[in-house]
């Protein structure tokens, strides 16, 4: 599949080189090998950087949402935790897969365009 874009592919957990194959074998874990083209998922891995990010992106809206509620209606400190706490960890986890994916597909295409720049593509 030509003309398709890495980010987008990764975006939805699909293999970066050719928008086919699955880009993962677990929930978070990079597949070996693309089952579509072959291409080499587990030397793009971006490893486990982008889960941090991702707990950070997620959890700094929650966190001053959290507060927020606290100081402005003054809930019970269990009414806080109920809400917020499974939002975070939604969040979180719902973002992990694409974010990661993303990330590869960005390192993907980076180390891409610089094979082109050597001349082998
Ligand atoms: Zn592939």
């Amino acid at each position: 599949m030509r003309g398709h874009n890495p980010l987008l592919a990764g975006l939805a957990g699909r293999c970066p080189n050719c928008g086919e194959g699955p880009l993962f074998s677990g929930f978070l874990k990079v597949a070996e090998r693309c089952e579509a083209c072959g291409y080499d998922l587990a030397k793009a891995d971006s490893g486990d950087g982008p889960v941090v990010f991702v707990i950070l992106l997620a959890g700094f809206p929650c966190v001053f949402g959290a507060l927020f509620t606290q100081f402005a209606f003054d809930p019970p400190i269990w009414v806080t935790m109920v809400i917020w706490m499974p939002l975070i960890l939604i969040l979180s986890f719902g973002l992990m897969r694409p974010l990661k994916g993303v990330l590869l597909a960005a390192q993907f295409a980076n180390k891409a365009s610089e094979a082109r720049r050597d001349g082998q593509d």
